[in-house]
């Protein structure tokens, strides 16, 4: 077991050259060959429609759900069971919506790799199990749904495979979510689980289709992914939206700081890649499953691919007017979807070995020449960095390390021309996600 340990020394002041060795190995441990035949595996059990057979041991989501629980255990296995694997149970009453055309079970497949330090706070990736056609009633149908979603399954399992192999302060979860199509019946079941007992949810990476290049458009691109990430919590309190007209934070939310927090890893660690920031919780009018985990208070955000192909998804296998429509296997891309399984793996890694983030942080210097900034400390903190951005910015483009401290004044730098935050660091270099000031500094 190798312990994920900072070789570069901790440096003061700006941005600093800070890396870690080991999440380049991650990165290079990913492989494509795994990942080629895990999409191939859920393609061939023909269909994973969340109401399929579950009888089958060749075809149906009984079958998908069964494989993927072994895949975990094999995985924990070979690192002294490592992982805990489980079942999670949703009952769906028949007509709960017009997709729910008969009562169904819907499972999801959860491992966890347990912290060392604090073992009650999770950091979630999800791909989904689920699979559909044309007709979202339609069942039986084939419906391979290589690309939505075998590709975030498969990204998930060699998550897990990958990052098994070291110890993690943090807790992580390799999930499969089922129902994804019939309305995010499995994200709400576990989303609801984690409250009930009592995780500290750091956040999900819901992989939603990570495996295209080619654009319905005709755009080509292996390198450009998106994250999606919600404004503000849905959670939020009247006293808190208030506070925002008059002290910020509108962009800011909590989904938002992991957005940002993914972005700034892969800009780091993988600087061929060309992370894309959205505004928004999903695609217009389209849905996917961090919602059922923002809609509770959890911070997610869902990570995917840039160009979307429709004739694609969600659609009967044929060929019209030349066409072939379907989401086949060979229609996804497995040096992408490996990419994209890294992005993953890198920021599941760096937030598991960083310590908690404030919980409050401070802001105050109004009407003054500078900023003052306080926040509670973080046990396992070891110093802390400010961030701060122009209030148009899309990513925290300057910082200081601080050291040790609770409080720090920002000399020259005027409160209302910034957003600023401030995160925690451990000993060995990884950081916190940014906490967005919570309180009023008054002197
Ligand atoms: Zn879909």
């Amino acid at each position: 077991m190798k312990k994920l340990v900072f070789l570069a020394a901790l440096v003061s002041t700006t941005i600093s050259a800070q890396t870690d060795q080991n999440i380049y190995d991650i990165i290079k441990a990913v492989s494509e060959e795994r990942i080629k035949n895990d999409i191939k595996t859920l393609a061939d059990f023909g269909t994973r429609h969340t109401l399929s057979d579950t009888v089958s041991s060749t075809r149906g989501i009984g079958a998908a759900r069964r494989w993927i629980k072994q895949e975990f255990e094999t995985i924990s296995k070979s690192c002294n069971n490592c992982l805990d694997v489980f079942y999670q149970n949703n009952f769906v009453k028949e007509g709960t919506n017009g997709r729910i055309v008969k009562d169904v079970w819907v499972v999801n497949v959860v491992a966890v790799q347990k912290g060392t330090t604090y073992p009650n706070n999770y950091i979630i990736m999800s791909g989904d199990i689920d699979s559909r056609v044309s007709d979202p009633t339609d069942y039986t149908s084939d419906s391979p749904g290589a690309n939505d979603n075998a590709s975030g399954m498969a990204g998930t399992i060699e998550a897990a495979r990958v990052l098994s192999k070291y110890k993690f302060e943090n807790s992580i979860i390799y999930v499969g979510l089922s129902g994804e199509e019939q309305g995010l019946f499995g994200g709400q079941g576990l989303a609801k689980h984690a409250q009930e007992q009592n995780w500290n949810v750091i956040g999900i990476l819901n992989n939603d289709m990570i495996g295209n290049i080619t654009g319905v458009d005709g755009v080509i691109d292996n390198r450009t992914f998106r994250i999606f990430s919600e404004p503000v919590p849905p959670t939020e309190t009247e006293r808190e939206r208030n506070a925002r007209r008059f002290y910020g934070g509108e962009v800011d939310g909590i989904s938002r700081q992991l957005a940002r927090y993914v972005h700034k890893t892969v800009k780091t660690y993988m600087p061929e890649m060309n992370p894309m920031m959205v505004y928004r919780l999903d695609r217009f009018g389209r849905g996917g499953h961090h919602r059922p985990f923002n809609d509770v208070g959890f911070a997610g955000i869902r990570i995917m691919e840039a160009h979307e192909n429709y004739t694609q998804q969600h659609q009967d296998i044929r060929t019209e007017n030349g066409i072939a429509y379907g989401d086949t296997f060979e229609h996804v891309n497995m040096p992408y979807a490996k990419k994209l399984t890294a992005v993953n793996a890198i920021n599941l890694a760096s937030i598991a070995s960083a310590p908690p983030a404030p919980k409050t942080v401070e802001l105050g210097g109004a009407v003054q020449p500078s900023t003052k900034l306080k926040w509670e400390p973080v046990e396992g903190a070891t110093g802390y960095k400010i961030y701060w951005r122009d209030t148009t910015s899309p990513t925290w483009d300057h910082s200081r390390y601080v050291g040790n401290l609770t409080e720090f004044t920002l000399e020259g730098i005027v409160v209302d021309n910034f957003y600023f935050g401030v995160a925690a660091v451990g000993a060995n270099g990884h950081e916190s996600i940014v906490t967005f000031p919570n309180k009023i500094l008054r002197d």
